[in-house]
C-alpha cells in the first residue's frame, strides 16, 4: 500500500509550515474531504441536511492562478515564493503541489531572466528596487497563459527582450501585461496597466461559454471543479425558460451567462469595473442577448431595484469571503424570489446569512459542498432555499 502511493502522490511540500497556505498538507485526501464535510455539517444541518461534498478525482496542481513575489536572500540570490503567514518575510517556493506546474515553470524561467536582464527585485523596507510579483493565469481549457509582471515604478527596462526571452522558453504565454503598483502594500496589483505582448486577457470554456478574463477580474481558481459547482446552483434553480434572474456578484458574469438559456432574464451586478467589462463582453462573445450587467455595489444595486417595485424569480447569490451584508439581503427578501441559490466559499458567513434569510421567510432546501480549494481548510458550498408559502 505504501509503496504504491509513493508512485502515484508527488513527494510532500517542503514549505508546508512556513507557508501556511495549505492546512492539510500530509493529510490523507479522503481524510480532508471527511474534516471539510465535519465542519459543514457543524455549522449548517441545523438548517437541512448536508449532501455528502464533491470531492476532486485528482487534488494536485488544480489551481490556474499562480502567484509568487520576488526578493533576494541573504545571499544576494533571487528567490520567488509566497509571503510567510501574517509576516512580510519571502518564503522561496520551489514546488506547489497545487498550483499549475506550467505556470510554476514558467516563474522559475522568469526568475533565471530577472538575473541575466540585471534586473533588481523590489525591496518592501525601502521602497528599492522594482520586481515585485508574478501572477499567471492558465485556461485549463483553452490552454492560453496570461503573465502579469508586478513592478514597483511603471518602466521595464528592455522589455521587448524580456518577453521575447520568456516566450522563446514558453511559446504557451499569449500575453504579458505590465502592471505597477508603487504602494506599500499587501495587495498585489496595483491600479495601472499595460499590455507589453498579445491581447491583456485570455480566454477560457466553463459549461459550453467562453470567457474572456482580464488581470484583475476574479475567476475560480479550480476550473474543473468550478464547472461541477456551476451545473449544481443551475440544477438547483430549476429554471424553465420563463424566470427573471439576478447575478449578484457575478465576476465576469459566468453564472449568469451559463443559465441565460434556461432563463427569460438575467441582470448581474458586480463591484470590479474590470470584471464588469469582462462580463458585458463575455455576453457579445457568446451572443447572448437576454443578459444585462451593471457595475457596483451588490447590496446598493438591490436596494434601488427593490425601490423601484422591481421582482425577480431566481436570485444568485455569490458573494466574496465576508458574505454578503444586510442591505442586500433585505432588499432580496423585499423583491422575494421564488428562489435563492447561495454559492459561498466560506461555510461561517453562510450560516450566518442562512440565519437571516430563514428568518425572513425562506426555507433551506437543500446543501451541497463543493471541494474547491484541496489541501487547505477552505470549502464552498451551494445552498438552495425558497420561498415559504404564506400559511
Ligand atoms: N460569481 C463569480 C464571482 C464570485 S467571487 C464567479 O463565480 O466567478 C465574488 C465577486 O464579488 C468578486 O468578483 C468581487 O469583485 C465581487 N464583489 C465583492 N464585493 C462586492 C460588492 N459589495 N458588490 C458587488 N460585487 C462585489
Amino acid at each position: 500500500m505504501e509503496e504504491k502511493k509513493k508512485q502515484t502522490e508527488p513527494e510532500a511540500c517542503k514549505v508546508e509550515k512556513k507557508c501556511g497556505g495549505c492546512q492539510y498538507q500530509g493529510v490523507p485526501y479522503k481524510e480532508q474531504l471527511k474534516k471539510k464535510q465535519k465542519m459543514v455539517n457543524a455549522l449548517l444541518s441545523k438548517y437541512g441536511k448536508v449532501e455528502p461534498i464533491i470531492g476532486m478525482e485528482n487534488p494536485y496542481y488544480y489551481r490556474n492562478k499562480v502567484h509568487a513575489v520576488f526578493d533576494r536572500d541573504r545571499k544576494g540570490n533571487i528567490v520567488s515564493g509566497t509571503y510567510e503567514a501574517k509576516t512580510h518575510r519571502v518564503v522561496p517556493v520551489e514546488n506547489c503541489l497545487i498550483e499549475d506546474k506550467k505556470s510554476q515553470e514558467i516563474i522559475r524561467t522568469i526568475r533565471g531572466l530577472l538575473k541575466s536582464f540585471k534586473i533588481k527585485t523590489y525591496d518592501e523596507d525601502t521602497g528599492y528596487g522594482l520586481f515585485r510579483h508574478v501572477l499567471i493565469r492558465r485556461g485549463f481549457k483553452s490552454g492560453e497563459i496570461m503573465v502579469v509582471l508586478v513592478l514597483g515604478s511603471p518602466i521595464l527596462p528592455s522589455s521587448n527582450n524580456f518577453v521575447k526571452a520568456l516566450r522563446k522558453e514558453h511559446p504557451e504565454i499569449t500575453t504579458v501585461v505590465l502592471n505597477i503598483n508603487d504602494r506599500k502594500t499587501s495587495m498585489i496589483l496595483g491600479e495601472r496597466e499595460k499590455v507589453l505582448y498579445g491581447k491583456g486577457f485570455i480566454r477560457d470554456e466553463l459549461c459550453g461559454c467562453t470567457f474572456r478574463i482580464s488581470p484583475k477580474s476574479f475567476y475560480q481558481v479550480n476550473p474543473v471543479q468550478t464547472e461541477i459547482l456551476y451545473q449544481k446552483a443551475i440544477e438547483f434553480a430549476h429554471l424553465t425558460g420563463k424566470e427573471s434572474v439576478i447575478d449578484a456578484y457575478c465576476g465576469i458574469g459566468t453564472i449568469g451567462l451559463i443559465a441565460s438559456g434556461h432563463a427569460k432574464e438575467v441582470v448581474g451586478v458586480e463591484l470590479n469595473k474590470d470584471a464588469v467589462k469582462d462580463a458585458i463582453l463575455n455576453a457579445k462573445e457568446n451572443q447572448i442577448r437576454n443578459v444585462r450587467f451593471f457595475q457596483g455595489d451588490a447590496g446598493e444595486f438591490m436596494e434601488t431595484m427593490a425601490a423601484e417595485g422591481n421582482s425577480m424569480d431566481v436570485l444568485f447569490m455569490d458573494p466574496p469571503r465576508a458574505g454578503s451584508d444586510e442591505k442586500f439581503m433585505a432588499s432580496a427578501v423585499k423583491m422575494g424570489p421564488e428562489k435563492i441559490v447561495y454559492i459561498s466559499c466560506n461555510p461561517e458567513t453562510l450560516a450566518r446569512d442562512l440565519k437571516y434569510l430563514t428568518k425572513k421567510g425562506y426555507q433551506v432546501k437543500k446543501i451541497q459542498p463543493v471541494e474547491m480549494f484541496a489541501f487547505t481548510e477552505h470549502v464552498e458550498t451551494v445552498c438552495l432555499l425558497s420561498k415559504k408559502c404564506p400559511v
